[in-house]
């Protein structure tokens, strides 16, 4: 039988002489884990091999031993001062699915180490793990769905609110010029006609100033939907601007925009208005496009015919052909 006294007592000696040797082996090279825990159960510090096993970044102070411990052992405290109990401690850890660590437990001062070893997990530990990383990877999985298609929704409200006129939920002047850029370009293109209408309230001021900003804002939520009401689902209905809606009307020659524009104007003046107790008009102007227009000169016309419509008495419809304005500077040279 071999004598294991003789080594084990000069490896005893040598580290009874240089224990910084080896604590500082063990707190940075060795392949054992160590713990600290308070009486609680609190991890205060540990070794690098404990992080690396863990796949941690940093350590875990503060946290509860239990959160480490397969299946809610406790970290137990069965052992008397300066004991070294094998007190099987099964860590789950999230660096490795084959491994786990398997720990001892001991009571100094008050406070206890734990050191722990690299177990090979048992093929069925393995199952089990695997089972319930899959899971888990399932849960998140839901999880990560759930939160796609929220954001999704999130971004679906913010581009819908991008385009849209919160008074009068209309499209807005940015909206309005992305559409009637892809109207004009159809009908570029297809050479079909394309109509649009400016409409602009009638003494609106008069109405802000006599009934009160608030009661104005109804107005004009009022007059949106009368609009929005008298024109087919392909016609586009805008905001302008405070008071001015545009629309444009696709597949639409002069004729058809002016009655859809007088069919506007009649219903505005046929309503009644929410806390008003006055007659309400409005005044339209309204043009056809040709081929040579840009977005500019066609809103211009539009413009052109409505300032009209205003100067000649409001509460009216004008439609202005291309042929009716006079040439544009760069053509009259
Ligand atoms: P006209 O018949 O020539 O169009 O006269 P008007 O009074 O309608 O036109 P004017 O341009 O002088 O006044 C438009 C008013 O619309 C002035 C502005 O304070 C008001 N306005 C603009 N935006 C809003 C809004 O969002 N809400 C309300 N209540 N008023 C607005
Ligand atoms: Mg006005
Ligand atoms: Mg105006």
């Amino acid at each position: 039988m071999v004598d294991q006294s003789a080594p084990e007592s000069d490896l005893k000696k040598l580290f009874y002489s240089r224990p910084r040797i080896f604590a500082d082996y063990l707190l940075t090279s060795g392949r054992l884990a160590v713990i600290l825990l308070d009486a609680a159960g609190t991890i205060l510090d540990c070794n690098a091999f404990f992080l690396e096993n863990a796949g941690l970044s940093k350590k875990p102070v503060g946290r509860s031993i239990n959160s480490f411990l397969r299946d809610g052992q406790a970290a137990a405290k069965t052992c008397r001062a300066g004991d070294c109990l094998p007190v099987k401690l099964t860590f789950d850890l999230s660096a490795s699915l084959e491994h786990s660590l398997s720990g001892h437990l001991l009571e100094i001062d008050g406070r206890y180490v734990i050191f722990a070893h690299t177990v090979r997990l048992t093929d069925n530990e393995l199952v089990t793990t695997l089972s319930r990383l899959t899971d888990e990877l399932t849960d998140l999985t839901r999880e990560l769905n759930k939160k796609n298609r929220e954001l999704a929704a999130a971004n679906e409200t913010i581009t819908r609110l991008m385009k849209t006129d919160p008074l009068t939920g209309l499209a807005n002047r940015r909206h309005l010029s992305e559409l009637l850029e892809r109207e004009l370009s159809q009908a570029r293109r297809h050479g079909r006609p394309l109509a649009a209408l400016m409409a602009d309230i009638d003494h609106f001021k008069f109405i802000n100033d006599t009934y009160g900003h608030n009661t104005g804002d109804k107005v004009l939520q009022q007059a949106a939907e009368i609009l929005r009401d008298s024109c087919r689902t392909e016609d586009i209905v805008a905001r302008y601007g405070g008071e001015e809606f545009f629309v444009i009307l696709p597949n639409s020659g002069a004729a058809a925009a002016a009655d859809c524009a007088e069919r506007m104007r009649k219903a505005i003046a046929g309503a009644s208005f929410t806390g008003i107790d006055r007659f309400i008009s409005a005044s339209f102007g309204a043009t056809v496009f040709i081929p040579a227009d840009t977005e500019e000169d066609f809103i211009k016309r539009a413009d052109a015919a409505l300032y009209e419509a205003k100067a000649t008495g409001r509460n009216r419809v004008v439609v202005k052909a291309a042929a009716d304005l006079p040439p544009k500077a760069d053509q009259e040279a």
